[in-house]
């Protein structure tokens, strides 16, 4: 695993900026909606376009954003990420903020019952305090942009020929994240395999059982697949997961049933490796603390998202330098959308450009 180093370093490259007696910072929330350039189906549903509420949070004429989008999984939608956001306001401007960090703290509490919002609201903060003190996000912890994985591009589950048709038009990615829980998972990978040389990751959803994860395993593994996501349901009694754990040919990350903080113990032991995404856990703040609870027990890291634009990506591209692997897809799988940050170019991430995340928005595109 890699050594995360200079953890973690609280302040930009020229110390921290005083605030202005005062002055106290201000939410903006603007609910988006965004064109998906195809059907994105999974094994338990299938949209066209995606709801998204973007946030802005301003101090000292500065602009942090952050971002977090519908998951019906989760239960959430753009209505009740604003809702949670716009009951914190008035608490949120009683707050003086200093660090990400701190801010995250006060809020958490307040955000308990919802971590989509918490996790916007922290990206901001994050963003914020990026371009306060002239600092990127990944610098400001320790980090350089080296060693920075390419990430896979996902397929969504279809009828074997769109399938195919859709690895085609990836023909110059280096990774493929294929959705199963269908039907027939083994014809899709091995019709893929004969199609693309690309690395193949799977991704069940939940939608299997031990017995089926297991066959699939070494079937998949017969195939050059590297491993497997979230074969079973988040809740399957533990004793399961140690027998897929234990007996499975590859590697098994988990995606639904590593949400939170506390997640990274309860895993060790049952999954090879973990999936964080920003909106499960809070955002960047506490994704931080995982990766590094992650990498000192030996498991895997991947970091995983939602369909969302620029925003998001941009604030989870700022942990890269850490991961083994990267699953930021979401804003290519866009037709069209409001920001400008970092991008995927046949896999490999461009470089955040600027202070903060790297990214820019214009609300007058939604
Ligand atoms: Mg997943």
């Amino acid at each position: 695993m890699r050594r995360i180093p200079g953890w973690p370093r609280r302040v930009g490259r020229r110390g921290p900026r005083t605030r202005k007696e005062g002055a106290l910072v201000r939410l903006e929330i603007h609910q988006i909606k965004l064109p998906l350039r195809r059907v994105f189906a999974i094994s338990r549903s299938s949209i066209t376009e995606q709801e998204s509420v973007i946030v802005e949070l301003h101090d000292q004429g500065k602009i942090g954003l952050g971002e977090a989008a519908k998951s019906s999984y989760y239960g959430q939608d753009a209505e009740s990420i604003a809702g949670a956001l716009e009951r914190i306001k008035p608490e949120l401007a009683k707050h003086d903020f200093t660090t990400p960090e701190a801010l995250w703290d006060f809020a958490a509490p307040l955000l308990e019952d919802n971590y989509f919002a918490l996790s916007a609201l922290d990206q901001a903060a994050h963003d914020l305090y990026g371009k306060l003190n002239s600092t990127s996000v990944y610098q400001r912890n320790g980090l350089s942009w080296r060693n920075v994985p390419q990430s896979s591009v996902t397929i969504s589950i279809g009828p074997l020929e769109e399938v195919l048709s859709e690895v085609e038009s990836y023909a110059d990615w280096p990774i493929l994240k294929v959705k199963l829980g269908t039907p027939n998972d083994l014809e899709i990978v091995t019709a893929l395999r004969q199609n693309t040389d690309a690395i193949l990751r799977v991704d069940a959803n939940c939608a299997w059982t031990v017995e089926e994860t297991i066959r699939n395993s070494h079937a998949l593994a017969e195939l050059g697949v590297e491993f497997i996501e979230q074969p079973l349901p988040y809740d399957a009694p533990e004793r399961s997961k140690r027998t897929v754990f234990e007996e499975s040919a590859l590697p098994i990350i988990a995606d639904e049933s590593c949400q939170r903080e506390h997640h990274v113990r309860e895993c060790d032991g049952l999954f090879h490796g973990i999936n964080i995404k920003l909106c499960k856990c809070g955002g960047l703040t506490p994704a931080y603390r995982m990766l590094r609870e992650a990498s000192m027990r030996g498991l895997k890291t991947m970091v995983g998202c939602m369909i969302e634009s620029d925003v998001a990506i941009s604030a989870a591209a700022q942990l890269v330098p850490l991961l083994d692997f990267a699953d930021l897809d979401g804003a290519f799988l866009l037709a069209s959308q409001p920001a400008d940050g970092v991008k995927l170019e046949r896999g490999t991430f461009s470089r955040p450009e600027g202070y903060g995340c790297g990214v820019t928005w214009d609300a007058s595109l939604v």
